[in-house]
This record gives structure tokens, C-alpha cells and sequence, in this order.
């Protein structure tokens, strides 16, 4: 005689096994940009300009400080035509984000002789150990992004293929707000 498991207990198996892979989010981000208000949106996937955007577009004034979004690792620091100033990390659990256009421009100019440390915080090197929150380079326009409003191109890799970082960002600056409400003085509900 066959033996067959009842199809509610079945089904709650398979959900059972299912879903940590796909509905987990076990990277807390810290958002990239501290001090401003900033503007993004969901645009990963947007196809423009005969190419598929891999990332999220985060608008911030010009010299504004991006932040490693978790601990890792500096894997490479450098400066692309297209990508401008750019600069990548590798955290934990195959997660990798980049960080593209950084400022090329001298303080307060759109002259392009920032060079590398109107870029990159200072002192900062291929190598180095980044804890979440700390200071990794300044917002600008750099490589194609010349004639936008100054941005961070930030990307989201997962065992190296571009996730969308949206939701992760959305997660990191509603922690954010609240932090910045708190320190206001603000009584908020959550
Ligand atoms: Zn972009």
C-alpha cells in the first residue's frame, strides 16, 4: 500500500524549502549616501541608450560622501571613460557593490582635476578592510555621467551577476530617516 503525505503537508514542505532562497535578504545595508537627502528609484533593468541599467542611480549633490553600505574589502579603485571614478567592495556571502562616477571635479568647480583624491576618501587602498558606514569616496559626475546631475551608479553582485539593489536601498534609507528623525528629536512610530 502506498503511503501518501497529506497535500497541506506537502505544500508546506515545499514552501518550507523554497522560500529562504528566494525571500531572504541577509545583506543589511547602511544607504551610501549620509548627510543629504537623496533620490532614487527603482531603475534597475531600465533600458536606455542600447544597454540595460545594473544598478540604481542614487542623485546627490556633488561632494557628498559614500559610505561602504556593509563591511568588506576594497577590491579595486579606478577610473574608466564610461564609469568615471569608480570603486568596488566585496563583503560577506558572495556579495560584491560598486560605486560608479565619483567626483572628478576641484571643490566647487565642474573643471574635471579633482583627480584621485577628490575621489576616493583619503588614504583609502586596494586591500583595505571597510567597516559599514565608513567613508569611502565623494558623489560627483565623472566618465558618461559628465552632463547629469551628480549620482552615484551603485550596483548589487550576488556570486558576481547584478541583482537589484532597489529593496535593499529602500530597507537602508527608511533605517536611515528614522535614525535622522530620532536624532531630530522626532517621536516616531513605526
Ligand atoms: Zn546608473
Amino acid at each position: 500500500m502506498v503511503r501518501r503525505l497529506p497535500v497541506s503537508l506537502s505544500l508546506a514542505l515545499v514552501l518550507l524549502i523554497a522560500l529562504p532562497a528566494g525571500a531572504t535578504q541577509d545583506l543589511e545595508m547602511v544607504f551610501p549616501h549620509q548627510g543629504v537627502t537623496t533620490e532614487f528609484s527603482d531603475d534597475f533593468g531600465v533600458y536606455a541608450k542600447e544597454r540595460t541599467h545594473k544598478g540604481s542611480d542614487i542623485f546627490s549633490p556633488k561632494g557628498t560622501e559614500v559610505v561602504a553600505v556593509a563591511d568588506g574589502f576594497v577590491v579595486s579603485m579606478s577610473r574608466g571613460t564610461k564609469a568615471g571614478y569608480n570603486i568596488k567592495l566585496r563583503h560577506a556571502d558572495g556579495y560584491s557593490t560598486l560605486y560608479l562616477h565619483l567626483n572628478d571635479d576641484a571643490p566647487g568647480t565642474d573643471n574635471g582635476r579633482g583627480g584621485w583624491s577628490g575621489a576616493f576618501a583619503e588614504g583609502l587602498e586596494v586591500g583595505d578592510f571597510v567597516q559599514a558606514g565608513q567613508v569611502i569616496a565623494y558623489v560627483g559626475d565623472s566618465g558618461n555621467a559628465e552632463n547629469t546631475p551628480s549620482h552615484t551608479h551603485f550596483e548589487l553582485h550576488r556570486w558576481g551577476s547584478a541583482i537589484d539593489p532597489y529593496p535593499f536601498l529602500a530597507d537602508a534609507n527608511d533605517a536611515y530617516q528614522v535614525r535622522q528623525a530620532i536624532d531630530a528629536g522626532e517621536t516616531v512610530y513605526r
